[in-house]
């Protein structure tokens, strides 16, 4: 009945254990959510009396499908101050979020017999956004010991006359590792040597902890081929508003372009009036975000350490920790054995409530991701409960 295109996607792991932990507080049960991708901050106030006076003001029409000529200066301006990269209006693409930008990317650039580099683990939606324009998604591995980077052997393995494009994303969903600046620079010799696509998502680029970020692009004047992707969802707490933007080289951005135009229209008019305030208005917000974070990631990395078993290494940015599970498989809880990081992650659920989102959906089987956008009480609630239960499997 459905295309074969529909076949070449799966659905969201974490969208999916989001809806679980859903349904389970709708009966009344008290979960501990660690599943969730997003900021459990509200949108800052300013953002907010941002997108009232849009609407006060009329501004709820239809907007050019690629954004707001305001919203693209907004965008190169907060590029400039933060990251250190000039670009015009015509290099942005405003989008439907993030996710609707790197789809986007994917359908103009990449089409059937590409293959396109994705390092593991990964997040979840990038093997799809490949897979859907008919190319394939090529997994290069990486070194869990130091923050994900990439293993380079490997990655030459990997590395064909049919390769396209490789996707960058650090900080990592769903690992929280942020690349130091000689991985970037050995990546992008390999990628910029093989003339490949690269593309950079800096999503999570506000939330680091222990090292300034530094956008991918900075590293190199060979920028025509990089593209950068970046998102008002979690540095401002804006999930639900669905704003994200691209930087790149105008003809990409033209292509991008034309597709949304005859998919969505236009990103939200009040949401990109509002983001014009999120990305020139007060930072503040985000200082005492990123601060918050960063206490809960040290109770959170210590709270899985002092576990029997479990291995937590430190994620340098964004807000998840993948500690490593590995011991507990091909073991049992009572009379029932634990295969997989699913299976684990599901007892979790089961036993204590608890919701997490288990490695193998990110291509990690020895691993599960908790997110840490939530209260420390609900951190130390989680750890006493995992080292619990945890205990009991022999
Ligand atoms: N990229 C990564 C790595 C993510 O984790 C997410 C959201 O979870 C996105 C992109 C997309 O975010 P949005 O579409 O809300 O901008």
């Amino acid at each position: 009945m459905f295309s074969k295109r529909l076949d070449r996607i799966t659905p969201s792991a974490t969208l999916e254990m989001t809806a679980k932990a859903a349904e389970l507080k709708a009966q009344g049960v008290d979960v501990l959510n660690f599943s969730v991708g997003e900021p459990d901050f509200n949108t800052p106030n300013n953002i907010v009396a941002a997108a009232k006076t849009a609407m006060d003001s009329g501004f709820t029409k239809y907007t050019p499908g690629s954004g707001t000529h305001e919203l693209k200066e907004a965008a190169c301006e907060k590029l400039k101050r933060d990251n250190n990269l000039i670009y015009k209006p015509e290099n942005i693409i405003i989008s439907c979020g993030g996710k609707h930008a790197l789809y986007n990317a994917c359908q103009v650039l990449f089409e059937s017999g590409d293959e396109v580099i994705i390092f593991s683990p990964y997040w979840v939606s990038f093997p799809d956004f490949v897979s859907v324009t008919g190319a394939t998604p090529i997994y290069v591995d990486t070194n869990s010991n130091c923050q994900y980077e990439p293993d380079f052997d490997h990655l030459q393995s990997k590395i064909s006359d049919k390769t396209k494009g490789i996707i960058i994303n650090s900080p990592s969903n769903p690992t929280g590792g942020v690349w130091s600046d000689q991985a970037i620079k050995k990546t992008l010799k390999i990628a910029l040597k093989h003339d490949l696509w690269i593309f950079s998502d800096e999503c999570y680029e506000q939330l680091v902890y222990d090292v300034p970020f530094k956008s991918i692009a900075t590293f190199t004047d060979k920028k025509d081929k990089i593209l950068t992707f970046q998102s008002c969802s979690k540095t401002y707490a804006m999930t639900g508003w669905r704003i994200g933007y691209t930087a790149g080289h105008p003809e990409v951005i033209k292509a991008m372009g034309k597709l949304q135009g005859q998919s969505t229209s236009c990103p939200n008019a009040i949401a990109q009036y509002a983001a014009i305030e999120a990305l020139v208005g007060s930072q503040d917000m985000v200082l005492e975000m990123v601060n918050i974070f960063k206490t809960r990631r040290d109770l959170i990395v210590d709270g899985f350490n002092s576990i029997d078993h479990i291995f937590c290494d430190i994620p340098k940015g964004a807000f998840y920790v993948f500690p490593d599970i590995s011991y507990f498989l091909n073991k049992f809880y009572k009379s029932q054995k634990i295969n997989t990081s699913m299976d684990l992650s599901l007892l979790l659920l089961k036993e204590k409530f608890i919701v997490t989102v288990a490695g193998e959906c990110f291509g990690a089987p020895n691993n599960i991701r908790f997110s840490y956008a939530t209260s420390e009480k609900n951190i130390n609630q989680m750890i006493d409960k995992v080292s619990a239960l945890f205990k009991l499997i022999k």
